[in-house]
């Protein structure tokens, strides 16, 4: 335990773990061009009026906010973003039939975009890859909804039933989904070691996962360029960026070295 030994114990018990579980927020996505929405080089520090977006009352009460959202959309870097060297260090380990399953609060797709099998990625906050229907919950790729805005319309109506679409992902103000949820914390208590890669672990429930794996005797290991409020209960912490750090374990959990 602790962190002076890190390398050691990473050796040590990385090789033997069977059932991985992983948890990625933002910063594992940045390395592909996405900007981190909260850290300091974050879309809300910078521009605070763009949470409104995010925000269920606003988006429902002012068309405004959803015709400035769906330029958003339109104009989001994660269009052109592709996989970097830390998604794919993931598939490898889900390819070799240790890694169980794959948490994210990221809503890019980027993870099945890398060949993540979709059954193993549960995404907690959604994905923007898709659009849903706030009244009748039809779903829609984005693409043929951002096709729309392309020509002209600034607030697609649902085809279905002319009700308000957004992304389908959870904005502030909206619950999770509960099956998701669910699926999130079997994993999270069904694992040997549950990894966390770029994310603070501030958010819940996503932050309550650690606690929940650890309580249920797996190892926990972080790996996220700052501090995080679980490093203290971290079987390893490595304060690197996650590019570098993430391929590097990958390698010493599938037996090849550093
Ligand atoms: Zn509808």
């Amino acid at each position: 335990m602790g962190t002076m030994d890190t390398p050691l114990t990473l050796a040590e018990f990385l090789p033997k773990a069977k059932a991985i579980t992983v948890l990625t927020g933002a910063g594992i996505s940045t390395d592909s061009g996405i900007p981190d929405f909260r850290g300091p080089q974050g879309v809300w520090t910078k521009d605070p009026s763009a949470e409104a977006m995010s925000t269920i009352g606003a988006y429902l009460a002012d068309p405004e906010v959803r015709r400035r959202a769906w330029r958003s959309r339109r104009d989001n870097p994660v269009w052109d973003a592709e996989p970097n060297a830390a998604h794919a260090a993931l598939v490898e380990l889900e390819r070799a039939g240790r890694l169980r399953a794959l948490i994210t609060q990221n809503i890019d797709g980027l993870h099945q975009r890398a060949g993540s099998s979709p059954e193993t990625v549960i995404e907690i906050h959604g994905t923007m890859r898709e659009a849903v229907c706030l009244s009748c919950g039809l779903r829609t790729p984005m693409p043929e909804i951002l096709a729309r805005v392309d020509a002209g319309e600034d607030d697609p109506p649902c085809v279905e039933c002319g009700g308000i679409q957004k992304s389908a992902t959870i904005s502030f103000g909206q619950a999770l989904d509960r099956d998701v949820l669910d699926a999130a914390v079997a994993a999270a208590r069904s694992c040997d070691l549950f990894l966390a890669v770029g994310t603070s672990l501030t958010v819940q429930p996503a932050a309550g996962l650690c606690l929940e794996a650890v309580e249920h005797g797996a190892r926990l290991v972080i790996i996220n360029a700052e501090e995080t409020p679980y490093d203290g209960l971290a079987d390893a912490v490595l304060r690197l960026p996650v590019g570098e750090a993430l391929p590097r374990l990958a390698r010493l959990a599938l037996g090849g070295g550093r």
